[in-house]
């Protein structure tokens, strides 16, 4: 349901609607029905999916859209993620004065809805104006919340772009980030031996004291600049007269540098090894970098196209280093030079989550520059 006493704008309109879609990772079969309908309907073109829903058990592949361009300059992406994250069900969307949201007992969807629909009303925006502009592919990603699942299946050859912009960050329009950290995640399962606690406790070898200790040791938190540890989970035990046998931890670490986070990754799984090794546990480890780290010129094509977009658009353009991972990580790897843009979306991954009108908006006309620049 939606109350709305904002008048008729089309970048709101479909922010509206789309939000409205319950899109959680792994169930974007509405949304990209939607897409592919709404594609066809209006510009006439098919809009391609890619294999990746039967590899991940999704409802739906990544999708792409190639718009043929009426000039010949740079070949550019647009992309965003078309899932959400929980809780996203039943949601009753709110518009007072400039700002979108729900009644706090749901997330807005605004990641990465406010995205989504810019790119629709731009090219919207770019077709019926006549606009300029060269090739353009607009990608829709899958399972994007679920640690970039979705764009790590995309094969090389798909894309033909020369840079990207993910439409994907916090702050107003104008920011992006050129600069973002990989990601290594981890699952350790420690195997000790039970023994009744009363009774024999000598006989016992405790996983869940060699995993509290294999934790003490570790460098954790911020532990050098640019790189970041954290332990998410730890779980273990049976009850309080049985020694433990089983613990599992799952933790993360990310760096701005790939050197860096395998040092990180190293240490912390070290720390495991030593401990297990020492207390005669038996360990299992599994690792995996999620996704690799990117730094991308301010002098490079990408970021010199957005300036010149934020000057036309009357936009402060600013770059920053980010905190974690987009669809980008893996774009970059594919070879395509590119930035993430900020779209104004607040609070996400929470169900205070907002988006205000005005930086709906102004990202609708910085793509526009984007698209016709
Ligand atoms: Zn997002």
């Amino acid at each position: 349901m939606i109350e709305a006493n904002y008048r008729n704008l089309r970048v709101v309109d479909l922010f509206l609607e789309l939000a409205g879609m319950d899109s959680p990772s792994l169930s974007e079969g509405k949304i990209a029905a939607w897409l592919k309908q709404y594609f066809l309907n209006r510009y006439g073109v098919v809009v391609e999916e890619d294999g990746t829903a039967g590899i991940i058990g999704g409802e739906s592949g990544n999708l792409l859209v190639r718009i043929p361009g009426n000039i010949d300059c740079s070949k550019k992406l647009f992309a965003v993620h078309i899932d959400t994250v929980d809780p996203c069900h039943d949601k009753r969307i709110i518009v007072t004065g400039d700002t979108i949201k729900t009644d706090g007992k749901t997330i807005l969807g605004a990641d990465d809805v406010a995205g989504l629909a810019s790119i629709l009303a731009a090219l919207e925006e770019v077709k019926t104006s006549a606009l300029p502009h060269g090739d353009l592919e607009l990608l829709f990603t899958v399972a994007e919340e679920k640690h970039l699942l979705g764009s790590s299946h995309i094969q090389k050859d798909w894309l033909k772009s020369e840079v990207a912009y993910v439409l994907d960050t916090s702050g107003a329009p104008g920011i992006a980030v050129n600069q973002a950290p990989g990601h290594i995640d981890f699952y350790f399962e420690l195997t000790g031996h039970a023994a009744h606690a009363g009774i024999a406790p000598e006989t016992g070898v405790s996983a869940i004291q060699a995993a509290a200790e294999s934790v003490s040791r570790m460098r954790l938190g911020r532990p050098a600049p640019g790189v970041t540890a954290n332990i998410g989970t730890i779980r273990g035990g049976t009850a309080t007269n049985i020694v433990a046998e089983n613990c599992e931890i799952t933790a993360e670490c990310r760096a701005q540098k790939q050197e860096d986070l395998v040092n990180q990754a190293e240490h912390m799984e070290d720390c495991v090894r030593q401990v297990c090794k020492m207390r005669g546990v038996k360990l299992e480890v599994k690792r995996h970098q999620s996704y690799y780290p990117f730094i991308t010129p301010e002098n490079g094509k990408a970021a010199v196209l957005f300036r010149e977009a934020c000057e036309k658009s009357g936009l402060d353009c600013e770059f920053q280093t980010g905190g974690g991972g987009s669809d980008l990580n893996h774009l970059v790897r594919l070879g395509i030079e590119g930035i993430v843009v900020a779209t104004g979306m607040e609070n996400v991954h929470s169900c205070q989550e907002q988006q205000s009108i005005k930086h709906l908006l102004q990202l609708e006309n910085l793509v526009v520059s984007l698209m016709s620049a």
